[in-house]
């Protein structure tokens, strides 16, 4: 613990952490040691782990890296974070991210940009960014971030690190701060896939405070087990995205090559939908959004507007103040698409769009074990270089898909591109098919 507490101080320019719990880690610590003297110690005793800050610790602070939150502590534990600390992991601090999860580039955090700690010029993505460079930069040997539309595989492929986002329902959501919930899960970044493994394993399984946790027992995962010929869907569609890097297509298509010379089955499938996903991601995300960040309202949480007078003022003026433009602006998106005149035209119709891509991705699983593409279109981009929030969408182009369906999705780091930076590839497995995942991407390493 000291020794990262030495190495966060170093490195305090990267801006990864926004606090860090000096006490309460070194107590956790002592603790820890008194149970390895004991015997008593578990799988992760003594594992330094950071948080984004948008999952709850009891008598800790979290922000969600906003200002309306300004001042707030977590009643209670979340069940991913307090199922690390039963096993003996110690929380060293609380990582930097977009606001509310908003961003691929954590730049809309309140508390300024993350640093991409492989070359502080760029960012280190979003909106997990804290999580990534605190785990690339050697901060912490894990941290835990939260993927929406691609927030932990994003930053993960920008960092060079391990990302892993579950199956919707495979952690439990209690103690995350809402974006939208029916996309939200937590997943951990680490250096390595047996890190990857072990966190899943313990922080995987039904929880009675989260109902969408499900009850399927949790296997032991990366078992090594593999088919002897592996069956691949790669999305043609996805080499012909707008912007797409060269370099990025050239390595998959080394990945493809080299599967196929060991007689493995990797065909390229179409799947034409590729143009809707960010859109209808954008429709269903913001429509919960808006409802999901109804509660901070002045009066329950965190900030309230000093010169406001009664409720009415009081809401709008805390609000208004409280919250950043990324936010607002999709408050009033997701308030637009839910309204009467409009819902059937934006609400419903991205739902039913959510349906379609659901069903064609079943049915590519019918015949393959995994679909195999590029985790983001380049490597890590220049601060302040995407300024059009449309342009900072389409970043997500290869990431939502896996939200939107509800697939477990794994980005390991693959690339190294001309330019010095790494980049990821990711693999979507079937649902509840972590374990695939794992062993695919170990056999791919
Ligand atoms: N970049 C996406 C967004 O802004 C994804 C965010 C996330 O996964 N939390 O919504």
């Amino acid at each position: 613990v000291q020794d990262y507490l030495t190495e966060i101080e170093k490195q305090k320019e990267l801006n990864a952490f926004l606090e860090v719990f000096t006490e309460s880690v070194l107590e956790q610590a002592q603790q820890v040691d008194e149970k390895i003297k004991s015997g008593t110690a578990g799988r992760l005793a003594g594992v330094v782990i950071g948080i984004k800050d948008n999952l709850c610790y009891k008598g800790h602070k979290v922000s969600a890296s906003s200002n309306i939150l300004h001042g707030f502590e977590s009643l209670f534990t979340g069940t991913a974070v307090q199922r690390l600390i039963d096993e003996g992991a110690v929380i060293i601090g609380r990582l930097n991210c977009d606001e509310f999860a908003m961003g691929s580039s954590n730049e809309t955090s309140a508390f300024g940009t993350v640093k991409n700690p492989l070359d502080p010029s760029k960012v280190a993505g979003g909106s997990s960014g804290g999580s990534a460079a605190a785990v690339a930069a050697g901060l912490c040997t894990a941290s835990l971030g939260s993927d929406t539309g691609g927030s932990i595989r994003q930053p993960a492929s920008f960092t060079g690190t391990y990302g892993l986002k579950p199956t919707y329902g495979r952690i439990s959501r209690h103690g995350l701060i809402a974006y939208a919930s029916s996309f939200d899960q937590i997943g951990p970044f680490t250096n390595s896939l047996e890190d990857t493994a072990l966190l899943l394993q313990i922080m995987a399984g039904k929880d009675a405070y989260d109902s969408t946790a499900s009850s399927r027992e949790v296997p032991a995962y990366m078992d090594g087990a593999l088919p002897s010929k592996i069956k691949v869907a790669v999305l043609k569609e996805s080499f012909e995205t707008k912007g797409i890097d060269p370099e990025v297509v050239s390595t998959t298509e080394a990945i493809i090559a080299d599967l196929r010379s060991k007689g493995h089955e990797v065909e390229l499938v179409s799947f034409p939908y590729l143009d809707y996903v960010v859109p209808a991601y954008y429709v269903l995300t913001t429509a919960e959004a808006s409802s999901n960040l109804s509660r901070f309202d002045g009066v329950h949480f965190g900030y309230r507007s000093p010169d406001a007078k009664g409720v009415e003022e009081t809401y709008k003026k805390s609000r208004s103040e409280g919250f950043g433009k990324e936010v607002k602006r999709r408050i009033m998106a997701g308030t637009f698409v839910l309204s009467h005149g409009y819902y059937d035209a934006y609400y419903t119709k991205a739902q039913k769009v959510r349906r379609v891509l659901q069903t064609k991705t079943d049915e590519i699983f019918r015949s393959y074990d995994f679909i195999l593409l590029p985790t983001t279109p380049s490597t890590a981009f220049e601060q302040g270089g995407v300024k059009d929030p449309i342009q900072m969408y389409l970043q997500d182009i290869f990431t939502v898909h896996a939200n939107l369906t509800g697939h477990p999705a794994l980005s390991i780091p693959f690339g190294n591109h001309s330019n010095g930076l790494p980049f990821g590839i990711q693999i979507i497995g079937k649902p509840f098919d972590e374990n695939g995942l794992l062993n695919f991407a170990a056999y791919l390493e």
